[in-house]
């Protein structure tokens, strides 16, 4: 299928829900979901039927994905991947999510949403332990240093980034604000992730 190119705001309101797709943009008040808090399209507003178990369980995995950026087809083969690992699946499935690039490049604040991530990550702004790296699903390793590339560091998106960063990234990785580094210092626990997701709703979805 091929990715979705329509308004991502459009998105959250399907899922009842911000998932930061827009930036900074999602933190002020033109935030779609804040001034329209009800799913897209001509029955968006009514009540609708109840969802089912189906339905319910569909909604998590399209919230996952939309959140990380990931198509059907990849994230079936995270779920494949996770399910092969020891462990509990659900919580394997978000920690694969959580060490793609994009994701990484996004939490240590060198962009402002991951869509952002993944676009500088595909221009090839980034290196991983010195090497540049321009794949978003590239899975960062205990001991990987991420850095923003030597000539980015004056292009004007990332120049404005980094004049200005403010994030805090998660404990798994240690932020080097001077020279615009990262590094993966341990993998990430489920309480590592913020977000509200009910993963297990997605094991139940994939195990029927
Ligand atoms: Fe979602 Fe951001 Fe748009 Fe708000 S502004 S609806 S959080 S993408």
């Amino acid at each position: 299928m091929a990715r979705y190119t329509g308004p991502v705001c459009r998105l959250c309101r399907r899922e009842g829900m911000k998932l930061f797709l827009k930036g900074d943009r999602c933190y002020t008040g033109k935030c779609a979901i804040d001034r329209r808090a009800y799913a897209p399209g001509q029955h968006g507003q009514s009540r609708g039927k109840k969802p089912t178990e189906y339905g319910i369980q569909l909604r998590e995995k399209q919230k996952v994905r939309r959140i990380y950026g990931v198509q059907e087809k990849q994230f079936r083969s995270y779920y494949d991947k996770a399910n092969r690992q020891k462990g509990i699946v659900g919580e394997n499935l978000l920690r694969l999510l959580e060490r793609r690039l994009d994701n990484v490049v996004f939490q240590l604040g060198f962009a402002t949403s991951r869509p952002e991530a993944r676009q500088l990550v595909r221009h090839g702004h980034f290196t991983i332990n010195g090497r540049r790296v321009d794949i978003p699903s590239f899975l960062v390793r205990v001991g990987d240093v991420v850095g923003v590339k030597e000539a980015s560091k004056s292009s004007p998106r990332l120049k404005e980034i980094l004049s200005s960063l403010d994030r805090t990234p998660p404990k798994w990785m240690n932020l080097d604000a001077n020279a615009a580094t990262g590094t993966i210092i341990a993998l990430p626990d489920r309480e590592d992730i913020q977000l509200p997701i009910q993963e297990h709703l997605i094991v139940e979805k994939y195990s029927r």
